[in-house]
């Protein structure tokens, strides 16, 4: 007989047949109840074992975290919390786990303990519920992007241009390191590494997407992004993936509607396609700000911030409207911020972010028209000649989750902004070329996609919503 998933048994109305169920036990009380979990749902199924009826030897190895195969009878239960349970008349241990050393014991672990469990943390309510989420958020941004005419485009991992991250790029080589090849002059001749150039893993597919906009009109990358930054924060990871949609013919504002129509259509996917996992996730925040002092609690219930983002307008402000309301708040005049406020042109730092997010606005915000001084080179200037057609979009709890512009699509313009940024033309020939043959107007942006799985399950470590984390110090696994 073939089994059947838990999801697919608990909402089952056909009661009083036989059934088979494949899984691992999450508990054993009572020598009688046995809750199965087999990952496809967040519920448990309660599994009946009536122990006069099965060898002490048997029963002694029904423990937390061994699975086990068994047939039973699916009938209406007495108990609450479940509408069917298995009367159980076959069970099989498919593997034993030794209930003394097995970590993940049916108690309440703490985050730190899971993460150096992370091939073992899976097994708790908490990240079956924020990777089943993780899934369904990855296949709505490609629902979203395949529904409306855009292809996938996949951008090389290994890159030969070192043009956007200098210094927070991980090297990619073959060459000896007890004994690396050396110029005349004491550098590293890369001339005999594998790709006879220095190459690095990408922090970015943005450059090498605009090509492909410019023929295929509207493409988006969605895959591993490297980054040496070596930030202890909990938003950042030196492995992550980032989604980077570039778009033809479309200008700043037409970048916005779409980040925001976007990051709405992934998120109200989820709650549809997640109910029981988000519904879980709310409660476990709720229960996590009970212990936070008043002042620092949250207003609003996971659900609510979501359905939050979902009902209003981004709220849309000039980086030089977002300057004035920091230099005249009240941590900026009391000296609370790390980094005070005083010029135009300083650049934000998460604090600043977080204030106008979170206790300014209330809302999520779209900062644009950035000072060009302290944005990449590929960003169209204004006819002010200071400022660049910049987007940074920001969220509560979260800071910066978009980074996005409309490019510089004057070739002129762009070569002199990379002159003024000691950016090598000769190495970005090929990205000179867009320029050169059939440049257009074009936009896009790049959302980090644990940032917005942050958002969604409500976790605050960056750690917790990747399933193994590589951050400075760590790639274990
Ligand atoms: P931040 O200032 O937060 O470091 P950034 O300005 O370096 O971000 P971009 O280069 O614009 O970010 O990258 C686009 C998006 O990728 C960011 O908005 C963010 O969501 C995400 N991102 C950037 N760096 C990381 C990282 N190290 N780990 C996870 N996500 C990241
Ligand atoms: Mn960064």
């Amino acid at each position: 007989m073939k089994h059947t998933k838990v999801i697919d048994l608990l909402s089952s109305t056909n009661t009083l047949h036989e059934v088979k169920a494949k899984g691992w036990v999450r508990t054993f009380r009572n020598n009688q109840f046995l809750a199965l979990n087999d990952g496809s749902t967040i519920h448990n199924i309660q599994c009946v074992v009536d122990f006069e009826k099965f060898p002490a030897e048997l029963l002694k190895r029904i423990n937390t975290g061994a699975a086990v195969s068994l047939t039973g009878t699916l009938v209406e239960s007495k108990g609450s919390g479940q509408n069917v349970e298995i009367q159980v008349n076959e069970l099989v241990i498919l593997g034993d786990s030794d209930p003394e050393k097995y970590p993940i014991q049916p108690k309440k672990h703490s985050l730190e303990f899971l993460r150096e469990n992370a091939h073992l943390r899976i097994r708790t309510n908490v990240f079956g519920a924020i990777m089943r989420v993780r899934s369904t958020l990855s296949f709505a941004v490609h629902k979203y992007f395949q529904d409306n005419g855009f292809f996938y485009f996949n951008a090389p991992i290994v890159t030969g241009s070192d043009a956007e991250g200098a210094g927070e790029m991980l090297h990619v080589t073959s060459l000896p390191f007890d004994n690396i090849p050396k110029n005349e002059d004491g550098s590293i001749n890369f001339s005999e590494d594998f790709f006879g150039k220095a190459t690095n893993l990408t922090v970015s597919g943005q450059l090498e997407a605009e090509t492909y906009a410019m023929a295929l009109g509207q493409v988006y990358t969605f895959g591993p992004t490297f980054r040496a930054e070596n930030s202890h924060t909990s938003r950042h990871l030196a492995e992550f993936w980032m989604i980077e949609p570039e778009v033809a013919f479309i200008n700043l504002d037409e970048n916005m509607d779409l980040a925001e129509d976007f990051i709405k259509y992934i998120i109200k996917y989820t709650l549809e396609k997640c109910a029981d996992d988000l519904k879980f996730l709310d409660q476990r925040l709720t229960d996590e700000e009970k212990n936070k002092p008043q002042a620092e609690r949250s207003e609003m219930s996971l659900l609510q911030k979501l359905n939050f983002v979902l009902e209003n307008n981004f709220k849309r402000v000039s980086y030089t409207e977002a300057i004035d309301i920091l230099r005249n708040s009240k941590p900026n005049k009391n000296k609370k911020f790390k980094y005070l406020i005083d010029e135009w042109g300083a650049d934000l730092q998460s604090e600043h972010e977080r204030f106008l997010v979170e206790k300014h606005f209330k809302c999520p915000v779209i900062l644009f028209d950035y000072p060009a001084d302290i944005k990449a080179f590929y960003m169209r200037m204004n006819e002010d000649g200071k400022t660049v057609r910049a987007m940074d979009i920001l969220f509560p709890g979260i800071g910066e989750i978009v980074g996005g512009s409309q490019r510089e699509e004057r070739y002129d313009k762009l070569v002199e902004r990379m002159q003024k940024m000691g950016i090598d033309e000769k190495e970005l020939w090929w990205y000179l070329d867009t320029r050169k043959y059939g440049s257009a107007p074009h936009s896009g942006f790049g959302l980090g996609f644990e940032r917005m799985v942050l958002f969604v399950t409500g976790m605050t470590n960056i750690r917790d919503v990747i399933p193994f984390p590589r951050t400075p110090q760590n790639a274990e696994f």
